[in-house]
């Protein structure tokens, strides 16, 4: 089969692989689309050891069932699946807690395990779940970043959370912005560089945005707000900046939600969480809930994908990830169709 190879450091191929075989427990999956993350991009660009080659690349993936190994019950041949992206081990504490996301023996696909932007991948049928009924494929392989959004705006559940300010109008921060709208009921300002992105994002329901090369987002936010400050942001970027102009914003009390990889080491003035009583938060992934309430929102519409998502076929999977990690005007996401 064909897969997309990260075959060497800086180097992506399309690669001619043995197609898997599913073990007991697993179902084998005709891939039917497969979204590139920013993750990974990150990952080829600055050499982060957090995936090493020879790797096949994707996680965010729908298909069709193949065929089943040996105990799977619960799937048939030609069923129609989305995939959470996170294999948990289902015993330590944080399994069963119901933080699955949490799992320290988590296994990723495209990271602990073969990646799905590929013609097959096998996956355990424990991370499978039925497609809603006529979603189209490419909108089953955002089911994954939309969970991400909707694990961040769940987050801090006590927090009233009328204003959000959103950094990044990529992928996962129009996620964001949107699943605080849709679960939130929240009023929602959005930051980027990018004029297209932010064009994107007003048409996806931000009430404001903010050009970030133009205007101080601080102020923007506090602006935005009215009041006293920002009731919660979250920050899809993660460099030392956008950090610090979060917890500027935000109001006494406030929370800010850290989602974004973009920079680790920072120095901060931790007097202005303490005396204020501001939250930081991270976010990583989504639970198994919140990915089943993902896949409903897309289903429903209540979240879209927006302009920007662009289909590849596999053949030209590794022009869509050097594409992808130079964006050009509206490029959001690539998805592979194989
Ligand atoms: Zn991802
Ligand atoms: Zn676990």
């Amino acid at each position: 089969m064909k897969a997309l190879l990260y075959k060497d450091w800086e180097l992506l191929e399309l690669a001619d692989l043995p197609c898997p075989e599913p073990q007991a427990g697993e179902a084998l999956i005709r891939v039917e689309a497969c979204g590139i993350c920013g993750s990974e991009i990150e990952c080829f660009l600055k050499r982060l050891p957090r995936r090493r080659p020879p790797l096949v690349l994707g996680h965010e993936f729908c298909g069709r069932v193949e065929r089943v190994g040996a105990g799977v019950t619960t799937l048939r041949p030609g069923d129609a699946v989305i995939a959470n992206s996170v294999v948990p081990c289902r015993a330590c504490p944080a399994c069963r807690r119901g933080d699955t996301n949490l799992c320290p023996e988590r296994r990723l696909f495209g990271m602990h395990r073969p990646g799905a932007c590929a013609e097959y991948v096998a996956a355990p049928a424990s991370v499978l779940y039925q497609r809603p009924k006529g979603m189209d494929p490419v909108l089953g392989a955002l089911v994954e970043p939309a969970a991400n959004g909707v694990h961040a705006a769940r987050l801090l559940p006590h927090l009233e959370k009328r204003s959000v300010f959103v950094f990044g109008a990529g992928v996962i921060g129009l996620m964001c912005a949107q699943a605080a709208r849709a679960l939130c009921g929240a009023r929602v300002a959005v930051a980027d560089v990018s004029a297209e992105r932010l064009a994107i994002a007003r048409e996806l329901g931000a009430e404001r945005t903010v050009n970030a090369r133009q205007e101080d987002a601080a102020k923007a936010g506090l602006d935005f707000a009215g009041e006293d400050g920002v009731d919660y942001v979250i920050d899809a970027v993660g460099s030392a900046a956008t950090k610090a102009q979060a917890l500027a914003m935000l109001r006494p009390g406030g929370g800010a939600c850290w989602i974004g990889l973009h920079e680790d080491a920072m120095t901060l003035a931790t007097y202005g969480i303490t005396l204020p009583q501001k939250t930081v938060i991270g976010s990583y992934a989504a639970t198994e809930e919140e990915f089943l309430l993902a896949a409903q929102l897309l289903a429903e519409g209540r979240m879209r994908p927006g302009a920007g998502v662009r289909r590849f076929p596999l053949a030209e999977a590794v022009a869509a990830f050097h594409r992808l990690a130079r964006p050009q005007g509206a490029d959001l996401k690539a998805v592979v169709i194989p």
